[in-house]
């Protein structure tokens, strides 16, 4: 069976009670029967208080209850979880446990990642000079992937080694190889469509220049309008999103060129980390469509929240024409966490991309 996860996976360690955020907050976190039945047992010093924290959500599930400001009533002053803190780590729930890392399976193959919501995982993610996936293969025998056509399953493969490949070719921009996999991926979705996946292998992607359309400030604020229409979790993300479509508003296309050129010219590394994000969201959700053949939808999701990142950033740059570490991390968290952890969301995003078709998807200062 086949290991895989992002070269920067091992080095990722929990910041405890030095997080600049907590995963202890906004998420119901709904606890699997083993730790409910180990929760019986908990020392005296913890019983009650757990007692107290738990609660049932709307659909009858035993959950940790959150108090008025969104917190986990098992997190202490100093940031860490009572749990893990008198009784340990082995007494966390599944859910506690696992975060940030999450496990995708497909059959014989499992890709194990961290989720972005996390500021040291977004930390880690943004920082690798160059994104790449290491794997291992343990000798154990392949597992059948019940349901799912093994050729639609190495159709995937090829064509995201394909575009993983082509998102770090330095000829060419951030803007340009997004729009490769774009096409790329309307090719590959006939082929799902027709069910005819051995085609899949037939779809190369190419690069090229991109041509100005003028278009690429209004698109974004057609971006930000459309994400601050989505449930939030927190009132933070649609405020953000609000104020990002305001100032672009005001902006000719010569300011707003002005502006993007300066920048990027102060600092270049956006477009290395950005290529990362995109890269960890395309290994992430591209195979994702063996669960309902959408991934064209995917490519264009990866590529409209790529420019709404960018112009996230613009916008807390202009401020004070910088853009500090923490400030990228925690709008990548907050993006992960609205977006990429809210299923109705993320299915809502995905399905209005698919309707874009490539060229109707403008990018910044295009
Ligand atoms: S968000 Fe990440 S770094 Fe912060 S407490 Fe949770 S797992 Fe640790």
């Amino acid at each position: 069976m086949l290991h895989r996860h992002p070269n920067y996976y091992p080095g990722f360690r929990c910041l405890g009670g030095a997080c600049p955020d907590t995963c202890c907050r906004d998420w119901d976190i709904v606890l699997d029967e083993e730790t409910l039945s180990d929760y019986q047992h908990a020392p005296a010093s913890l019983a009650h208080r757990l007692q107290e924290s738990l609660t049932t959500d709307e659909e009858g599930d035993t959950c940790f209850r959150l108090d008025r400001r969104g917190f986990c009533t098992m997190l202490t002053s100093d940031g860490l979880c009572a749990i893990q803190k008198e009784w340990g780590e082995s007494h966390l729930c599944d859910h506690c446990a696992a975060y940030p890392r999450f496990i995708e399976e497909y059959g014989n193959l499992t890709e194990s990642s961290l989720a972005m919501s996390c500021p040291e995982a977004a930390r880690l993610l943004l920082e690798t000079p160059a994104f790449q996936v290491e794997e291992v293969d343990d000798g154990h025998p392949d597992q059948p992937f019940p349901d799912i056509p093994p050729q639609l399953l190495s159709g995937l493969e090829t064509s995201r080694q394909a575009v993983l490949r082509g998102m770090e070719d330095q000829q060419y921009t951030l803007w340009e190889r997004l729009q490769g996999v774009l096409y790329f991926a309307d090719t590959l979705q006939g082929s799902i469509d027709r069910e005819d996946y051995p085609a899949m292998a037939q779809a190369t992607l190419s690069l090229c220049p991109l041509s100005s359309t003028g278009k690429g400030k209004k698109f974004a604020q057609i971006l930000c309008r459309f994400f601050s229409s989505l449930e939030p979790l927190r009132p933070t993300w649609p405020q953000r999103l609000g104020q990002c479509c305001q100032q672009l508003e005001g902006l000719t296309v010569e300011e707003y060129q002005g502006l993007c050129d300066r920048f990027e010219n102060q600092f270049p590394q956006w477009q290395r980390h950005l290529t990362n994000v995109a890269e960890y969201l395309l290994l992430r959700h591209w195979h994702k469509t063996v669960n309902d053949d959408q991934l064209y939808g995917r490519a264009a999701f990866v590529s409209c929240s790529m420019s709404l990142l960018y112009h996230l950033f613009l916008a807390q740059w202009t401020k004070q024409e910088a853009l500090s570490q923490a400030e990228e991390i925690s709008i990548c968290c907050a993006f992960s966490r609205e977006v990429e952890h809210m299923e109705e969301n993320l299915d809502l995003a995905i399905d209005t991309c698919a309707a874009l078709s490539p060229d109707a998807i403008h990018f910044p200062q295009c």
